[in-house]
């Protein structure tokens, strides 16, 4: 049996049929970006989340700029980030010209280490950008107190996580901003690439809104040189469709991870992930550590299991950061991680067959007795 890491046209193959409705409809409509189907899903995406206000832009990356853009966060400025995290995190704030300032994670939940954040704080940072790493939210109460502490600004990287909830309240839900990404990878995923911004405050979102439409809110108006980040009309549809599903998915992923939680538990040399006792995690990756990574990589291969590494490279060892004119620091806890994790196969469309088959070949893969 061979085992996909993740089938993303399952998702497509179940809605098939509002799908194309969908498409035809934007293809009739003459009207394929800017229009009805964007400023639905904006309502309805803004909704899901409780209730405030959506701003859907072209990626996630564009959401995380256009907050730190309209909060005129850019050169001299710097924004602490986690060191452990897919790299558009960092990119986003280097894009605007700002200086991403890594900090450790916590051991449990490899996201952002509240505890970590302040001796990293200077007079020249003005925001926190927690992630909500594998779908796990970040520990917002703790570090929205830093935040406050020290007047700082938090935007949340929900990339990985929309529907997840923390203390009980959907991201998206609270005060700071959060940059959504619809690639297609993600728990909600369009045909193509889409993110959103979600916040409470109506001005920030009037000034994106303003800013991902060329710095125009009136055609050939233009209040400031913006850019042009808009979720076209054929994405939007279809991710109206799909966010009707994105609870009945997160649910089934929330199954597969604990089965895997139930059925791997005690094996020597493999570290199931955490889950904090404040989080509703949405299991966007299901990752493992152990010491022998690449032995059990090779070996799940072999038993036809596909897996990955989120992530190989730390952002800081990577190329885009090698010639920084600024110390950038070392980050041991982030590179142990980057030896040690593997993501197993996780997704909604996954089977229980599948379930069984990976939790077989993660338990004879690590049974020394069959080591060579
Ligand atoms: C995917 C991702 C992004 C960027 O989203 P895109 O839509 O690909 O631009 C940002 N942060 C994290 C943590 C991600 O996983």
């Amino acid at each position: 049996m061979h085992i996909p890491f993740l089938d993303v046209s399952a998702s497509n193959a179940e809605l098939e049929a509002d799908i194309d409705a969908a498409y035809h409809r934007v293809m009739k409509s003459g009207q394929y970006v800017l229009g009805p189907e964007m400023e639905a899903f904006e309502a309805e995406f803004a909704a899901y989340c409780g209730g405030g206000h959506c701003v859907a832009v072209g990626t996630g990356c564009d959401a995380l700029e256009l907050i730190l853009r309209a909060n005129d966060i850019g050169p001299g400025a710097e924004v602490i980030v986690p060191a452990h995290t897919f790299i558009a995190t960092w990119l986003a704030v280097s894009s605007v010209g700002a200086r991403p300032v890594p900090v450790e994670p916590a051991e449990d939940t490899y996201t952002l280490d509240p505890d970590r954040i302040e001796a990293a704080i200077t007079p020249r940072t003005r925001a926190i950008i927690p992630v909500h790493l594998y779908g796990h939210p970040a520990a917002m109460r703790a570090i929205e107190d830093v935040a406050t502490r020290h007047g700082l600004l938090v935007i949340q990287d929900a990339a990985q996580a929309p529907g997840a909830r923390c203390h009980g309240q959907r991201l998206g839900s609270g005060c700071s901003p959060v940059a959504f990404s619809f690639y297609p990878g993600k728990n909600l995923g369009a045909v193509g690439d889409g993110g959103a911004v979600v916040t409470s405050d109506a001005a920030l979102a009037d000034r994106i809104r303003m800013l991902r439409n060329y710095g125009s809110r009136v055609k050939y108006e233009h209040e400031v040189r913006g850019t042009n980040s808009r979720l076209d009309e054929l994405q939007a549809a279809i991710l109206r469709v799909k966010l009707t599903r994105l609870d009945a998915w997160n649910t089934r992923r929330a199954a597969i991870a604990g089965r895997y939680l139930s059925e791997l538990a005690g094996i020597d040399d493999v570290l199931l992930p955490r889950v904090a006792s404040w989080a509703s995690p949405v299991w966007h990756l299901f990752v493992i550590r152990s010491k022998r990574r690449a032995e059990l990589h090779r070996r799940l291969a072999a038993a036809g299991v596909e897996t990955l590494v989120h992530y190989p490279v730390p952002v800081h060892r990577s190329n885009a950061y090698a010639a920084t004119d600024w110390p950038i620091g070392s980050f041991p806890l982030t590179e142990r991680l980057s030896h040690e994790v593997l993501s197993l196969p996780i997704g909604p469309h996954l089977s229980e067959q599948a379930v069984t088959a990976v939790v077989s070949a993660v338990v004879e893969a690590t049974d020394d007795k069959e080591s060579p």
